[in-house]
C-alpha cells in the first residue's frame, strides 16, 4: 500500500486547476497522469530576461527587457505589412513590430506618451533595431517581475510553454518534505540538497550550467531513481535466491543421442558456453546467465542441450520466445531432435484454446512433456509444471523483469538462462538485472556466406523492382520488409499492404504478405507458402525479425532502412545468408540522410559482426535507443541518464547491497524512508518482498 505521505503526489494531473480533459490527454502524452510526473518534467532550457541595457547598447539576437516610452504608432500601411510602434529611451529608438495586429488593442496596451516595460527578442531590420511581438508588455512597476529567468520545458504538439510551466509550478506546490533516504555522509559528500529542495532547484535554473545533468540537484534526483531501481532489483533477486538452487547434473544419455543426430558438430564457442552452463546448473545456487551470440551463432542448439541436462535429471525445462513465429520455429528445430532421443516436446502459444489447450496443460502438469516451448502464454497463471528446473528465455530484452520472474516462479529453485543477439552494455544490464553472469558465443558456424549489403535511395525503386524480377525468375526467394514505427502502426501497415498490392500487380500471385495484425492462421499459411516456394516474394513487417529460417531466401529489401535500429537491421539481415546461395541485402532509404543516419547505414555495409554493429549503434545513438525503448524490458529512466550517470548507477548498486545487508527488511529510520523511495518510483512490487511490507 502506498504511504499516505505520497498521496498528493499521486493525485491525478486533472486536480490542478486549468487542466481539463482536453489538456489532460496532452499532458498524459507528455509526462504521465500524476502530479509527480509533472514534478519530474525537468526544464531543458531557460529564458533569461535579466538583460536590460540602454536601447543604444542593446545587442540584436538577445532577449532583452527594456523600459521605453511609446512615441508613435504606425498602423500597417497595407495588407501583409506589419503594424509598427516606435519606442525609445534617452539613448535611442527601436521599433516594436506586430503582424496581423488589432489597432485598438495595441492602442490600449501601448498608449502614446506612456512608459512601458517590453521584453522579447531583438533583431536588426533595415539598419534599425526592432522587437517583433514582445513576449511581455507591462507597466513600469512590473519590471522586477519580468526581469527574471524562466525555465523552458520540453513540449508536445498542442501544449503551449506557458501552460506547461504553469502546471509544473502548481505541481511543485503539491510537494512536501519527505524523510531523507540518502546516507547522510554520502549526501554531504556530493553536496546534494534534500529531495524537495532538489526538485525546486532543478526547476529554477539561473544560468545555462544549472541545466547540466551533473548539478547537485539533478544528480540527487538521478541517484534517487537509480537507487530505487537497484534496491528493487536487489529485493527481487534476494527473494529469488531465498530458495536455494538445485544441483542439476545430467548423465549425457540424451545429449549424446541429440549430438549424434545433429548434421554438424558444435563450434568451440558453443562447447565453451555449454560447459559454463553445466557448471552453473550443477552448483546449488540458482543460475542467472545471459548468453550473447550473434544472429546465426547457434544459440538454440546450446539451449536445447542445456534443457536436456534438466530432463536427464528427471525434471522439466521450458523455453520462451517473444513471438508466435519464433516459438513455432523453435518447435520445428527442437522437436525432431528431441524426438530422436525419445524426449517429448510441447508447444504452448496464445493460439491454443479450449480443449486442446487443456490437454496441453495437463501434459505439462503431469510431467509427460519434458520440454515446453512457448510464448507469453507460458506466464499464464493456470500453466503449472510438474517440476520445472530450467527456464530459457530467448531474445530476452523483449520481456520485462516481471515476466521473466513469473516464469521462474513456476518451479523450485529454477535456473535461468537468457539469450540475446544484442550485446547489451554493462550499464544497461545492471539496470535490468543487477549482476548477472555472461557467456558469449563468439564464433559462427563454418561455411556461412557473407552477405552483400548495399544502400540505395528509394527513388531508384523501378530499377530495384526490375532486378528483383530477374532474381525471382531465376528461382530466388526474397523478403521485402516495410518498417513498423511505434505510434503509427496502422499507417505503416497500410504502407506494407500498399507495397504488397504494387508488387503483386507486377509479379502476380507469387507475392505474399505477412504482418503482425494478421490472423495467426493466415500468417502461418503465408509463411508456409514461402517455405514451400509457392510464394517467392514475401512482403513483411518486422514480424520476421527474429527466428524465421528459410534457407532458400537469399535477397532482402528493407524499405526506410534509416528508420531502423542497427541491431534490428542486423537481425533482419540475419534471415538471409543461411543457405548455400550468395545473398544480398538492399537497404533503401529516403533521402536526404543526416550525417548520423549515413554513418549508421555505412556500418551495415562494412560489417556483418553483430557485436561491432551494436557497439557502433550505441556510440551513435545512445543506450536508450539501442534496444528500442518502449518494449525493451529495460527500465526507462526519467531523471537518470546512463550516458552521464553511470558512476551513480554503480554507487546505487553498492548502496543497495549495503543497506540490505545492514537492514534486511528496511526497518531502521533510513529503511522506512527507503520504502517511501520505492513507492515514489512505483517499485511497489519489490516492497512486498519485505517482511512487514
Ligand atoms: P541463433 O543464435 O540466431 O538463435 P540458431 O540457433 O537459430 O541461431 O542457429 C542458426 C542455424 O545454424 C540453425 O540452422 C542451426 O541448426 C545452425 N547451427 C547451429 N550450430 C551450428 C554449428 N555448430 N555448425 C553448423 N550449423 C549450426
Ligand atoms: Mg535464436
Amino acid at each position: 500500500m502506498r504511504p499516505e505521505i505520497l498521496f498528493p503526489l499521486f493525485a491525478p494531473i486533472t486536480s490542478i486547476s486549468g487542466i481539463g480533459p482536453r489538456f489532460a490527454v496532452l499532458f498524459e502524452r507528455l509526462v504521465g497522469v500524476h502530479i509527480l510526473d509533472l514534478c519530474w518534467h525537468l526544464p531543458n532550457g531557460l529564458i533569461d530576461r535579466r538583460y536590460s541595457p540602454q536601447v543604444a547598447q542593446a545587442e540584436a539576437g538577445r532577449i532583452a527587457t527594456l523600459v521605453v516610452r511609446v512615441l508613435r504608432h504606425h498602423p500597417a500601411p497595407a495588407r501583409g505589412r506589419p503594424y509598427r510602434i516606435t519606442v525609445a529611451d534617452e539613448s535611442g529608438e527601436l521599433q516594436l513590430v506586430f503582424f496581423h495586429a488589432r489597432a485598438d488593442y495595441l492602442e490600449k496596451i501601448l498608449p502614446e506618451g506612456e512608459t512601458r516595460v517590453v521584453s522579447g527578442k531583438l533583431e536588426v531590420f533595415g539598419g534599425g533595431l526592432q522587437m517583433p511581438h514582445p513576449d511581455h508588455i507591462a507597466p513600469e512597476a512590473e519590471l522586477a517581475e519580468i526581469q527574471t529567468v524562466q525555465p523552458v520545458y520540453p513540449l508536445t504538439a498542442g501544449l503551449p510553454q506557458k501552460v506547461v510551466a504553469k502546471a509544473v509550478t502548481s505541481a511543485l506546490a503539491h510537494t512536501i518534505d519527505l524523510p531523507e533516504w540518502l546516507d547522510p555522509a554520502f549526501q554531504r559528500q556530493g553536496g546534494w540538497p534534500a529531495w524537495k529542495d532538489a526538485l525546486d532547484s532543478a526547476h529554477c535554473p539561473h544560468e545555462l550550467p544549472d541545466l547540466d545533468a551533473t548539478t547537485p540537484a539533478r544528480s540527487r534526483l538521478a541517484y534517487d531513481e537509480l537507487l530505487a531501481n537497484q534496491l528493487a532489483l536487489a529485493l527481487i533477486r534476494r527473494n529469488q535466491t531465498r530458495h536455494k538452487g538445485r544441483q542439476i547434473k545430467g548423465d549425457s544419455r540424451l545429449r549424446t543421442q541429440v549430438l549424434e543426430a545433429l548434421p554438424f558438430s558444435l563450434t568451440k564457442s558453443q562447447q565453451q558456453v555449454l560447459l559454463e552452463i553445466d557448471d552453473d546448473m550443477a552448483s546449488d545456487s540458482r543460475m542467472l546467465r545471459l548468453i550473447q551470440g550473434d544472429v546465426g551463432s547457434g544459440k538454440t542448439v546450446v539451449a536445447l542441450l542445456a534443457m536436456l541436462a534438466a530432463v536427464e535429471s528427471g525434471a522439466q525445462a521450458a523455453i520462451m520466445a517473444p513471438t508466435e513465429i519464433l516459438a513455432r520455429q523453435h518447435h520445428k528445430t527442437i522437436e525432431p531432435l528431441a524426438r530422436a532421443a525419445g524426449v517429448s516436446v510441447e508447444l504452448l502459444t496464445g493460439r491454443d484454446k479450449g480443449k486442446a489447450r487443456a490437454a496441453v496443460l495437463a501434459r505439462i502438469a503431469s510431467g509427460e512433456s519434458a520440454i515446453v516451448i512457448g510464448t507469453h502464454a507460458l506466464f499464464q497463471q493456470d500453466v503449472a509444471f510438474q517440476d520445472l528446473a530450467l527456464a530459457v528465455i530467448d531474445e530476452q530484452h523483449r520481456f520485462g523483469v516481471h515476466q521473466r520472474l513469473t516464469l521462474a516462479d513456476k518451479g523450485r529453485g529454477v535456473d535461468m538462462l537468457v539469450m540475446t543477439a544484442t550485446p547489451i552494455p554493462r550499464t544497461l544490464m545492471l539496470t535490468a538485472y543487477g549482476d548477472m553472469d555472461v557467456s558469449r558465443i563468439t564464433e559462427k558456424p563454418a561455411g556461412r556466406q557473407a552477405i552483400d549489403t548495399r544502400t540505395m535511395p528509394i527513388d531508384r525503386l523501378p530499377e530495384i523492382v526490375d532486378a528483383i524480377g530477374r532474381a525471382l525468375r531465376s528461382g530466388t526467394r526474397a523478403y521485402w520488409v516495410c518498417p513498423l514505427v511505434e505510434d503509427s502502426e496502422l499507417s505503416d501497415l497500410a504502407a506494407a499492404e500498399e507495397r504488397h498490392r504494387e508488387l503483386q500487380a507486377h509479379f502476380g500471385d507469387c507475392v505474399g504478405l505477412v504482418h503482425g495484425k494478421m490472423k495467426a492462421k493466415d500468417k502461418d499459411a503465408a509463411m508456409a507458402a514461402f517455405v514451400a516456394g509457392d510464394i517467392t516474394l514475401l512482403v513483411a513487417t518486422t514480424v520476421i525479425e527474429v527466428g524465421v529460417d528459410v534457407p532458400e531466401a537469399s535477397i532482402m529489401v528493407i524499405e526506410h532502412a534509416e528508420r531502423f535500429g542497427l541491431a534490428q537491421l542486423h537481425q533482419l539481415r540475419g534471415r538471409i545468408g543461411r543457405g548455400s546461395l550468395k545473398s544480398s541485402c538492399l537497404l533503401l532509404y529516403q533521402g536526404p540522410l543526416g550525417e548520423v543516419s549515413r554513418a549508421r547505414l555505412n556500418i551495415m555495409r562494412e560489417t556483418d559482426d553483430g557485436f561491432r554493429i551494436a557497439e557502433e549503434d550505441l556510440r551513435l545513438r545512445g543506450a536508450g535507443e539501442l534496444l528500442g525503448t518502449r518494449q525493451s524490458g529495460f527500465p526507462e529512466f526519467r531523471l537518470a541518464d546512463l550516458q552521464v550517470h553511470s558512476d551513480l548507477l554503480a554507487a546505487a548498486r553498492d548502496d543497495a547491497a549495503l543497506i540490505l545487508n545492514k537492514d534486511p527488511d528496511l526497518e531502521s529510520d533510513r529503511g522506512r524512508a527507503l520504502r517511501i523511495l520505492l513507492y515514489l518510483f512505483e517499485r511497489d512490487a519489490a516492497v512486498k518482498y519485505l517482511r512487514s511490507g
